[in-house]
């Protein structure tokens, strides 16, 4: 029976969509963690919901969804802003590569930012967390599984102490606004991804081993969640599985 109205209809009918995927993922995380012997509820799931509505958020917050991540800010604050005048509260990730001087639009939106591979983002984000927020700013550094800077990402054995690894680590986990509460990746492209993630759990393991609250692993996203399950991720980024393909590629 067709719907009166149409925009009513066309809301129902993506609710539907998302309620399919959404169920669809949440499968695909517990089959996953069922196979590593791990319980499901040790995996969060953001929804990574860049070039997708406002209107998308609020349904997938409606489903349940508590995590949302984006990659631009311009895009990110417009959409939390939306999101926020609706009355929906999830927590904003921000998963992008950030300029310094975005900081001080992310602190204001985002709960936990998932992409400091800097030394000097780092001092940028403490500093613009310090004025707006109560609490400190939760952060994950971000790794680069394959060492290689041009990706973004701190380095283990960098040459350039700005971006390594350690010395990353150590002034987020020094800065005041900011809370170091573990690791992002992301599978370089080429690699196969249950190497590229065995590669990041050791990485995981020395790092939490000097910092042991840092207990975050952002890993796997809809194409490789399940290797990065298996590696130990505690934290996975979905975007085209729960939402569509994109129509541009990012
Ligand atoms: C876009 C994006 C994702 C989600 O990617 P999908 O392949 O669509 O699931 C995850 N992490 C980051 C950093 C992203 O930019």
């Amino acid at each position: 029976m067709d719907s009166p109205d149409p925009a009513a209809a066309a809301a129902g009918s993506r609710l539907t969509e998302l309620t399919d995927s959404l169920a669809r993922v949440r499968a695909r995380i517990a089959a996953a963690c069922a196979a590593a012997g791990r319980a499901p509820d040790e995996v969060t799931l953001v929804a990574v919901t860049k070039t997708y509505p406002a209107d998308d958020v609020l349904l997938l917050t409606r489903l349940g969804v508590a995590d949302v991540g984006e990659n631009r800010d311009q895009e990110a604050a417009a959409k939390a802003a939306a999101v926020a005048a609706e009355g929906a509260r999830p927590r904003w990730h921000f998963v992008g590569r950030l300029q310094r001087n975005k900081c001080r639009s992310v602190v204001r939106y985002a709960e936990v930012v998932q992409s400091v591979d800097s030394v000097r983002l780092a001092v940028a984000l403490d500093q613009a967390a310090a004025q707006v927020r109560d609490a400190p700013l939760d952060v994950l550094v971000q790794v680069s599984i394959d060492d290689d800077p041009d990706r973004g990402g701190t380095l283990a054995g960098a040459a350039d102490p700005d971006i390594g690894l350690g010395a990353v680590t150590a002034a987020v986990a020094g800065a005041p606004a900011l809370r170091l509460a573990g690791l992002m990746a992301v599978a370089p492209r080429g690699w196969e991804p249950a190497r590229a993630f065995d590669r990041l759990a050791g990485i995981a393991a020395a790092v939490r081993a000097e910092h042991p609250d840092a207990g975050v692993l952002s890993a796997g996203m809809s194409g490789d969640l399940e290797p990065a399950v298996a590696a130990g991720a505690t934290l996975v980024r979905v975007g085209s599985a729960l939402l569509g393909m994109r129509a541009t590629l990012r």
